[in-house]
């Protein structure tokens, strides 16, 4: 008998399903939104040119590739916690605060929970409801049970404030609180500042450990606007952990660039935390990989790069932003039954349509356009190619 003849075959991965019958049909005006990347005016994923030019560099260089320290690339790390934090922070003059180069968000927040299991053994960790659908298996693989707390209201297409409270506030007290610091995927429905400061406010008051996903930073309103909600945390004074990462915001997605920041109480404190996290790393995956925080580091230490890069950045932003608006115009000009005036409200790559399941079958079936049963859509991979077709779609399944 095989080792693995009793090995039962895992769920499908709902998204990936989706790719494949979206790459299986032939009709020439199908679309997929079910995407979770940015695609250009083109519908391809683009190479920023400060990426290109700091990659023509690095060639140039011939430079060798021998392992990087457990924790990444110094001048990496140091870069992260300045966007992140921003250059005039005081908990970076202090010290206090250590980041480790990861792979992407995901390893960022593996590398997070794995550490943390072991200083909060019993913790429950909350996520929103819904969140990022490799959230809860992401933090049960780590050997936490995980629940939702209450954030998107279906009916205002807006935040159940109320009910986000009311769930931070039932936890059990040092509960792992699991948070989007902008751009909420899928719903694309963000916290304002007051709604943030009133969960800070929970959350020191029942002790909970806050993690922030940054996992977008730049595609909201801006680099420093969209950091808003990590800079607040740090100002409160209290420990917590960001994970955050460059695969939107540098088009870099298979080159896995992220990083872990944890927020420390001193500098000795610091030091310390980074030998316990440098061993979670090193008994997983050991060092992180050369290339994508090279070309990253190298772009925004050089200020002709990232200049440009910020400009491709706002780029990004501002198509997503023309193809919410044209959306919504759209669906109005052609008599859409509903309003969508609320999509243009919304941040980041995706949108909660609205749309029912039933919906969004026909959308697929009828129309060869497709969307993630929830009704996320993916604006970023709308364009003038494709916006009349999905705006077609729409009104007709929604009739
Ligand atoms: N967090 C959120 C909220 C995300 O949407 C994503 C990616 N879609 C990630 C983390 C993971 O990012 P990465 O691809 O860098 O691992």
């Amino acid at each position: 008998m095989s080792l693995f003849s009793a090995v039962e075959m895992a769920p499908r991965d709902p998204i990936l399903g989706l790719n494949e019958a979206f790459n299986a049909d032939t009709r020439p005006n199908k679309v997929n939104l079910g995407v979770g990347v940015y695609y250009n005016e083109e519908g391809r994923v683009p190479l920023l040119r400060a990426v290109a030019e700091a990659e023509k560099a690095r060639l140039a260089a011939q430079a060798p590739r021998g392992y990087l320290p457990i924790d990444g690339i110094a001048a990496y790390d140091s870069l992260v916690q300045k966007l992140i934090f921003g250059e005039d922070s005081p908990l970076l003059a202090e010290g206090r605060v250590v980041t480790t180069q990861a792979l992407g968000g995901t390893g960022a927040l593996k590398v997070g929970a794995d550490f943390l299991k072991r200083l909060l053994p019993d913790a429950t960790v909350a996520i929103s409801d819904p969140s990022w659908e490799n959230h809860r298996a992401l933090f049960e693989s780590a050997g936490f049970p995980v629940k939702n707390y209450r954030y998107y209201a279906a009916a205002s297409h807006g935040i159940d404030l109320p009910g986000l409270l009311e769930d931070l506030n039932a936890l059990q007290p040092r509960s792992i609180v699991v948070l989007h610091a902008c751009c909420h995927n899928p719903t694309g429905v963000d916290l304002d500042l007051a709604d943030w400061e009133q969960v800070l406010e929970v959350i020191k008051a029942r002790g909970h450990v806050p993690f922030l996903d940054i996992a977008y930073q730049g595609f909201g309103d801006s680099l420093e606007d969209d950091a808003a909600a990590v800079r607040l945390f740090a100002d409160a004074g209290l420990p917590f952990l960001v994970s955050s990462s460059f695969s939107k915001s540098f088009s870099l997605y298979g080159e896995r660039v992220g990083a872990l920041s944890l927020v420390t109480d001193s500098r000795e404190e610091a030091t310390r935390v980074l030998s316990q996290v440098k061993r979670v790393i090193r008994t997983n995956y050991s060092n992180p990989p050369t290339h994508g925080a090279t070309v990253v580091a190298s772009v925004l230490s050089s200020p002709e790069l990232r200049t440009l890069w910020e400009q491709e950045l706002g780029e990004m932003r501002s198509r997503i932003q023309k193809m919410r608006l044209a959306m919504v115009e759209q669906l109005r000009t052609k008599g859409a039954v509903q309003e969508f005036g609320f999509v243009s409200a919304q941040r980041g790559m995706f949108s909660y349509s609205g749309l029912t399941t039933e919906q969004v079958d026909r959308l697929r079936t009828d129309f060869g356009v497709y969307a993630i049963g929830t009704g996320r859509i993916c604006v970023a991979a709308l364009n003038q190619h494709n916006l009349d077709h999905v705006t077609d779609a729409i009104v007709e399944v929604i009739k």
